[in-house]
């Protein structure tokens, strides 16, 4: 199969380099465009990156003597590219801008940016969950008069971890009317250089901006559902949360305490921990190269899941749950952990590019 051309959109940066290393002989798809800010822009791949290579394999032969484009000159990467991955840090409301030219110009536009996640025609996927808002493509693309191109985006990193475990007990009848969820996550979630060590290490950092917000709203949207041409968000789910900053380099953490709705249909933990270990969904069924084999992996040990021991389960792609049981306050109680780059970044992004594909948007 002819693989298709990728371009990566931020690339020097810590997603960017995330999906350098994650696409390296992928099956489908082959990176053949790098692009970054105008201070990369003109060098190679490696000598922008140099001393701030972040990944533990090196940078593949094939991208680093790539010269690094500017990737808010579109019309310097349409033609070349079938689609980009965005994973640029800059004001929303340029990112907003950059990403509908990209599409207008026929790139479809795969986002782990934050820009377009409250637009009411660009799906936020998670393929396990919410795979059947790539109907709103057809339409966002006719309402735009885009022809090949449109806007997918990927939802925060922060929600990984808790938004999985909570979607395969509704699937089976559970819905959840409260959650609340203090998160730890790791510094790498920061981009880079992101959080300077003196405030970092030997400490807590209990506020990151915006991010309980997006902990709260965008899981409205991925269990919203299309009507008259728009996502129309689910917001019977009440979220509470609280994100911390943790001295941990990579996997965001998740304690999470859930209320049922119904009071007289209420799971059991050993009913829970079953739905958890057979869930499985469209990536899985359609067998996509980044999707694990086990989208949820639930860890009996009592003092797991743990960031080091546990975020490169299935490649980085499973999210890794533990220690439920009965909470005093709501129904039950778990600890969520998913590898934030990967499956919250640069992986989730793949796979939802993967998806893409199978479905014949790419
Ligand atoms: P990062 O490490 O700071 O990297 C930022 C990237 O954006 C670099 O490639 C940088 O290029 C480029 N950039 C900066 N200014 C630019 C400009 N004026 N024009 C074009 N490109 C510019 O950030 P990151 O953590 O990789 O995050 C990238 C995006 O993914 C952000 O929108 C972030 O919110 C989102 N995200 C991050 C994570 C995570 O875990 N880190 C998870 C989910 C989503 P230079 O190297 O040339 O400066």
């Amino acid at each position: 199969m002819k693989k298709l051309k990728v371009g990566v959109l931020g690339a020097t940066g810590m997603v960017g380099q995330r999906y350098i290393a994650l696409l390296e002989n992928h099956p489908w798809f082959e990176v053949t465009l790098v692009a970054a800010s105008p201070r990369s822009a003109g060098k190679t791949y490696s000598e922008a990156t140099k001393g701030r290579w972040q990944m533990t394999k090196a940078i593949p032969s094939n991208i680093s003597n790539l010269i690094v484009k500017d990737a808010n000159i579109v019309e310097d990467i349409v033609g070349k590219v079938d689609f980009v991955f965005s994973a640029v840090e800059l004001e929303k409301e340029l990112i907003r801008e950059l990403e509908l030219k990209y599409a207008r110009n026929n790139v479809p536009v795969v986002s782990n940016c934050s820009a377009h996640r409250g637009t009411d025609d660009v799906p936020m996927l998670i393929p396990e969950i919410n795979h059947s808002h790539l109907d709103i493509i057809p339409i966002q693309q006719e309402a735009r008069n885009f022809k090949k191109g449109f806007v997918l985006v990927k939802p925060n990193c922060s929600l990984q971890s808790y938004i999985l475990p909570m979607y395969a007990l509704q699937e089976k009848g559970y819905k959840i009317s409260k959650a609340i969820i203090s998160t730890m996550q790791a510094s790498s979630g920061a981009g880079y250089p992101g959080v300077p060590s003196l405030d970092l290490l030997d400490n807590v950092v209990p506020f990151i901006g915006g991010e309980e917000e997006k902990s709260e709203n965008e899981p409205q949207k991925i269990f919203g559902k299309i009507e008259n041409g728009k996502i129309i968000n689910d917001t019977s789910i009440k979220i509470s949360a609280h994100c911390n900053r943790v001295p941990v380099v990579d996997g965001h953490t998740a304690c999470v305490s859930l209320e049922f709705e119904d009071k007289d249909n209420k799971p059991s933990i050993d009913e829970i921990k079953k739905i958890w270990k057979e869930f499985s969904s469209v990536p899985q069924e359609l067998d996509l190269p980044s999707a694990p084999k086990n989208a949820i992996t639930y860890n009996e040990e009592q003092n797991r899941p743990q960031p080091r021991k546990d975020r490169d389960n299935d490649k980085g792609m499973s999210v890794t749950v533990g220690r439920l049981r009965e909470c005093k306050v709501f129904d039950i109680r778990f600890v969520g952990l998913s590898h934030n780059t990967i499956r919250g970044a640069a992986g989730g992004g793949i796979l939802n590019a993967e998806l893409l594909h199978a479905k014949g948007f790419l």
